[in-house]
């Protein structure tokens, strides 16, 4: 098993230790060739005009949309669950449009910057750490996204198949629930650079 994380800017590191803490192999993904043999690909926090730019400018972003439907797992959180969204406002920006859902750029206002709270979740018994750190909102999600955690009456940790996002930082607390639940979506993906069965 191995994940890609995009490390083009913003919080990839702290992904990449809590994978380390769960034993797994990760790899910095700058270019459309760094994607290969990857399980599953992270699109961490950050800002996600630059990212995108880059994607685009890269080629990535069309590799990361060929990665998507050979079955390879991803999980954007916060800037990352913003370049997976099919629509983003706020202002308007063009995406990857893997995720049925529309969001709503630093719709948790831009003044107070941070927020963590707890809450329940799909995902675990106990309540959920979340940290928000200038999010999205996630105005509206498509009949086919399971919401699995809300914050303030709107979804803030979806998925659809084996595409995640969240609009908060899990990879910020000790909490290994929600990279566990996608280490588990990747598992059973396959491996997108042969396009056969992952071998571990
Ligand atoms: N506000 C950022 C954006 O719109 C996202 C913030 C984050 O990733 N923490 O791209």
């Amino acid at each position: 098993m191995k994940i890609g994380i995009l490390a083009v800017q913003g919080d990839f590191e702290a992904h990449a230790a809590i994978l380390h803490q769960l034993g797994v192999d990760t790899v910095e993904v700058r270019t459309p060739a760094g994607l290969e043999g990857c399980n599953g690909l992270i699109l961490p926090g950050g800002e996600s005009t630059t990212q995108l730019q880059f994607l685009q400018e890269e080629g990535l972003a069309e590799k990361i949309q060929q990665f998507a439907r050979r079955g390879g797992a991803i999980f954007g959180t916060c800037a990352g669950a913003i370049l997976l969204a099919n629509e983003v406002r706020n202002p308007k920006q063009d995406s990857l449009k893997l995720l049925d859902m529309t969001v709503l750029r630093n719709g948790y206002g831009r003044q107070v910057a941070s927020d963590v709270v707890s809450g329940p979740s799909k995902l675990k018994k106990e309540p959920l750490e979340m940290v928000f750190i200038r999010g999205p909102i996630i105005e509206h999600a498509g009949p086919d996204v399971e919401v699995l955690a809300e914050y303030g009456g709107k979804p803030a940790l979806v998925q659809h198949g084996h595409i995640m996002a969240a609009t908060f930082h899990p990879e910020l607390t000790d909490d290994t629930t929600v990279h566990q639940h996608f280490l588990s979506l990747a598992a059973n993906g396959t491996s997108p650079a042969t396009g056969s069965a992952k071998s571990k």
